[in-house]
């Protein structure tokens, strides 16, 4: 991945500069750089420049959201703003997402699971209209932000030294190491390696968590590290959890994957066999992993929530509805 990323940008669209590799592979691959946020593309041989172009228009939002959470910065795209893409844009320190929509009027809106504002507005609204309107409405949304307990969402954090993280249900207090001769001695040439190439380790240590990252380093940049780690950390237990759930459920799913997701604690597609599960389930007490395994294995039985899948889920862990209650308390949907 490396090493396509650090070649410099012969391509550009909609203001987007990119690598472009042509290679013989099945499908087109986009890597986003954690150190420098630069874009990098390797498409099919069979692909043409428009074909790319198409992929990246499809992905925008995302490729949008990755830079600014490496550079800390929104890149600028142009001609989207009559497009119904996403968009980061900020007033002041206020930050919010703004969509172009088929609607008659202006709506702010928090995002509940991750504390985000969203703004939706008509097709054809200008940036000066847009930025009026939230501008009257910042009041409201610090307000909602406050009350809402979002505070310490991830909007808000700063992933710097004192700042607690949970892993596996445990409160952690992050230490940051900006030094990479310090990083060397504490936690490894690795470590100090990273830091030197604008990136990061993480080590846990006793009740605190070493976070070896540039002296230079956004929130973002400190985020994307401690995450790195922490699916890493997922990705270590869950091939035994997956055994061990698969035995009780009966039922075996084809591949998993450790992502962020916003909405839900896993996901499945039963007819490929494919389940998601949520990065923030490593900040939670290891029972909730099961759970979310054991619930996400059931679907592969079961497509709905009804009877016959709460029939099943008693039978493979008869203490489900509290553990699911519980974790809908959780706020670490973010
Ligand atoms: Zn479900």
């Amino acid at each position: 991945m490396a090493d396509v990323s650090q070649n410099a940008p012969d391509h550009e669209y909609r203001g987007l500069r990119y690598r472009l590799e042509y290679r013989d592979v099945k499908r087109l691959r986009l890597y986003i750089s954690h150190l420098d946020g630069s874009v990098s593309v390797v498409a099919p041989s069979g692909f043409d420049d428009k074909k790319v172009e198409k992929a990246l228009e499809k992905d925008m939002g995302r490729i949008i959201k990755k830079i600014r959470d490496v550079t800390g910065k929104v890149p600028e795209i142009t001609g989207g703003l009559d497009r119904q893409s996403v968009q980061l844009r900020s007033l002041g320190d206020f930050e919010y997402e703004l969509y172009f929509k088929k609607t008659e009027r202006m709506t702010m809106r928090i995002k509940q699971s991750t504390g985000m504002v969203m703004v939706s507005v008509p097709k054809g609204t200008t940036i000066k209209e847009v930025e009026a309107f939230v501008a009257r409405h910042i009041k409201w949304a610090e307000k909602c932000l406050k009350e809402g307990g979002f505070a310490t969402s991830a909007a808000h954090r700063l992933y710097a030294t004192g700042e607690d993280y949970y892993v596996w249900g445990k409160k952690l207090t992050i230490q940051e190491i900006t030094d990479p001769d310090m990083a060397e001695s504490l936690m490894g040439k690795e470590a100090a390696d990273l830091i030197r190439r604008g990136s990061g380790a993480v080590r846990q240590e006793n009740g605190r968590l070493l976070l070896a990252c540039p002296a230079v380093s956004t929130p973002a940049l400190r985020r994307e590290i401690l995450e790195i780690w922490l699916s890493d950390a997922l990705e270590a237990v869950l091939p035994a959890v997956f055994k061990g759930c698969e035995t009780i459920v009966g039922k075996s799913c084809s591949e998993w994957k450790v992502r962020r997701m916003t909405s839900q604690w896993g996901s499945c597609r039963a007819d490929i066999g494919r389940i998601v599960i949520n990065l923030n389930l490593g900040h939670l007490p290891p029972e909730y992993l099961n759970y979310v395994v054991i619930h996400e294995l059931t679907h592969l039985w079961v497509a709905d929530h009804g009877p016959e899948f709460q029939r099943r889920m008693d039978t493979y862990l008869p203490g489900w509805r509290k553990i699911r209650h519980d974790l809908q308390q959780h706020g670490y949907m973010c």
